[in-house]
């Protein structure tokens, strides 16, 4: 079985489901789409990650909205399955012995696609190297180093170990897995009796390999200091990432992933031209992200679509035909979920937020570039809109990471002007933001809001969920939204798209943008045409949710990326 397994997808964070708790977002909660995607289309791929047992992270907010963080201790047992073999790597000269965990994936048609969660919490380590696979994004640079050591090189071992020796492609979801490539050069050097790092070696090895890069924020390049990396790796590797020139000051992961990997992509079409300009001359292509249509599409609407698209949860294309669907099964279908939202919020935070009220929803990881707060830039003007237009209430969510002072400053902001607008606009925060309060919130409100700042929005992902269950979206023109934003059609934009090397953003402006669409166009269409409000929601299910979604991604990976 294992040998025609032909492609494996590496990633530092896996969200496969809520309890599972080895995600921080995003890019965790786009690589168990992805692996859901492959088991769906039968793509024979196996996937590689780590445990992270201490789990990300349990948010805890106090009243003024402080964030602190607890360890989550979730019990791996009940969900995966541990496996028997076993592989080691060299870290700061000692053996550190890895064992795997698995859990299957399985598709529509019964396909399985084994996932791996790599644990050195064994006996036979060293007490420091237990807690390598403890901690996402946790500790220093040197802890980080040794996380992607285990991932990379140890990642590319267990799979040895468990037999996998067919496989033709590894996939690099971000940077974290580069040094999977050593691995996959020392494979080859073993076996010559030369020993040389030549450049058919190095060929060999790039057809070999698939890089996808998430993000134009450089905290998302990972670097190391040269000291750490000599401290950390084998002199064998360090030796060779000399030889491919990929020590120039420090190790730059994602230079090294750029520089090995035959097919290189950016996440939207707008984030291959940034990532482009960021990485001349690399040839840098583009596969815009998607959400995978079964796992992220609530109950009720599941229903309406099975009645009226029978073949939706094998074929997401076929969502393009939601423009069948009468309007009022849409709306009904649509008001379940909300109503379902809205006991939630309410039963979690006393808010007594309204069915009737038009709710908008924010939920992103709390990070000063994703602007969270600008809904709130001009409280006179929130309060006039929701008396002269028409009412509206909103849900936010998102953790800051623990150790990111601008993200913990921004909830606290939130909270503030939730405080200062509770005589009349109903604001709710919800704590620990995950997989299944993403779903709830995503189908519940009414729209979608997202105000990055341009162009630092890689792709996004959490405005397709709301599309594919009929939930429009308000959004910067960033990211995925300039590919699936159609004025008045499938939602509304916040601005002009900027050009490439963008002006320095400008918050007020933006926000008064924001609040026209808002006064001008969608509140009013929301109360009083509710019919056309219906169809824009149709839309985004019919031409957003038809083409945003992990079927199609998967299908363009294998077409340009595993087997061109
Ligand atoms: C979808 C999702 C994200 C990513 O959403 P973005 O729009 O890309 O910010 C993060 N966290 C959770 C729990 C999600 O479900």
């Amino acid at each position: 079985m294992n040998d025609q397994r032909k492609i494996a997808y590496f990633s530092m964070e896996m969200g496969l489901a809520a309890e599972i708790r080895t995600y921080s977002g995003g890019l965790g909660v786009l690589a168990g789409d992805t692996v859901r995607a492959a088991a769906d289309l039968k793509v024979p791929m196996v996937a590689v990650a780590l445990l992270h047992r201490k789990g990300y992270c349990h948010q805890i907010l106090d009243s003024e909205g402080n964030q602190t963080e607890e360890p989550v201790e979730w019990v791996i047992e009940d969900y995966l399955e541990e496996i028997p073999a076993r592989a080691s790597v060299k870290i700061e000269g000692r053996d550190v012995h890895i064992r795997a965990w698995a859990r299957d994936v399985v598709g529509y048609g019964g396909y399985r696609v084994p996932v791996l969660f790599l644990d050195t919490d064994l006996p036979e380590n060293d007490e420091v190297d237990r807690g390598l696979t403890h901690h996402l994004y946790g500790g220093d640079g040197r802890y980080r180093l040794c996380q992607e050591t285990i991932l990379g090189i140890g990642g590319v071992r267990v799979l040895r170990a468990l037999g996998y020796d067919a496989i033709e492609r590894f996939h690099m979801n971000e940077g974290h897995a580069s040094l999977l490539t050593c691995e996959l050069l020392d494979e080859r050097l073993r076996t010559d009796e030369e020993d040389k790092l030549t450049d058919e070696v190095v060929d060999a090895v790039r057809r070999q390999c698939v890089f996808t890069t998430h993000t134009p924020v450089p905290a998302g390049h990972d670097q190391f200091p040269l000291e750490v990396v000599k401290q950390v790796l084998e002199g064998r590797t360090v030796e060779m990432l000399e030889r491919l020139s990929c020590m120039d000051g420090v190790l730059n992961m994602t230079y090294l992933a750029l520089h090995l990997s035959h097919y290189v992509n950016g996440v939207a079409k707008r984030h291959g031209e940034i990532s482009r300009q960021l990485f001349a001359p690399y040839a840098i292509d583009s596969i815009t992200n998607g959400v995978h249509a079964r796992t992220w599409v609530a109950p009720p609407l599941q229903e309406v679509f099975d009645q009226h698209i029978p073949t939706w949860r094998e074929d997401s294309y076929s969502l393009r035909n939601a423009l069948c669907i009468p309007n009022h099964e849409v709306w009904e279908a649509h008001t379940r979920a909300k109503e379902e939202l809205i006991r939630y919020v309410n039963r979690l935070t006393n808010a007594g937020m309204e069915l009737e009220v038009f709710t908008i929803g924010y939920a992103r990881r709390a990070a000063t570039y994703k602007r969270g707060d600008m809904f709130f830039h001009d409280h006179d003007r929130l309060r006039r809109i929701h008396d002269d237009v028409g009412p509206f209430q909103l849900v936010f969510a998102g953790k800051a990471h623990p150790q990111d002072g601008g993200g913990k400053e921004l909830i606290r902001r939130i909270f503030e002007a939730r405080a200062s607008l509770k005589d009349k606009i109903k604001v709710v925060y919800l704590a620990n933001y995950d997989i299944e309060t993403g779903k709830l919130m995503t189908a519940g409100t009414d729209l979608w809001l997202n105000t990055p700042e341009p162009p630092l929005e890689a792709s996004g992902t959490s405005g397709m969920k709301a599309a594919l269950n009929g939930v429009p979206s308000l959004s910067v023109l960033d990211g995925w939204w300039v590919e699936g934003w159609i004025e008045g059609t499938t939602g509304w934009s916040i601005g002009r798209i900027t050009e490439s090397v963008p002006e320095p953003a400008d918050r007020e402006k933006d926000a008064s943008m924001l609040y026209d669409k808002l006064e001008y166009v969608i509140l009013p269409l929301y109360y009083k045409d509710r019919d056309r409000f219906v169809d824009v929601m149709r839309n985004c299910i019919a031409l957003n949710g038809s083409f945003f979604n992990t079927q199609r991604m998967m299908a363009q990976y294998v077409l340009k990326a595993y087997f061109p």
